[in-house]
């Protein structure tokens, strides 16, 4: 080992015993960490996504219905597999199946005639 090597880390051990503690320095954000940072909020935004569509749509929220040894479905999780929440369903689904029929949604009434 290299002697000053050797001579730092002897001087960093008295400290130690002494009670001291090195002071350290944060470490400098890099392109990368922001990267990271980056993508890590939105893999948690998507996951989010994914398990509110899952509850809309009845769907497993692990894999909807991918995983055949699914530990929360055993592989049955496919949409319309369960009941559907019916405020997530409400609020993703109803309106583009309205959309796709042409009609109000929230309307309660019907047509006669
Ligand atoms: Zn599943």
């Amino acid at each position: 080992m290299d002697k000053g090597i050797r001579d730092y880390q002897d001087f960093m051990s008295q400290l130690g015993i002494l009670g001291a503690e090195p002071k350290r320095q944060p470490v400098p954000e890099t392109a990368e960490s922001v990267s990271i940072r980056r993508l890590e909020r939105e893999n948690a935004l998507l996951i989010d996504h994914a398990e509110m569509l899952a509850c809309a749509l009845g769907a497993c929220p692990n894999c909807w219905g991918t995983i055949s040894d699914c530990e929360e479905c055993g592989g049955i999780g496919s949409p319309g597999a369960f009941k559907p929440d019916r405020s997530c369903f409400d609020h993703f689904v109803l309106p583009v199946i309205a959309r796709v029929i042409g009609r109000d949604p929230f309307e309660t009434s019907l047509e006669k005639g």
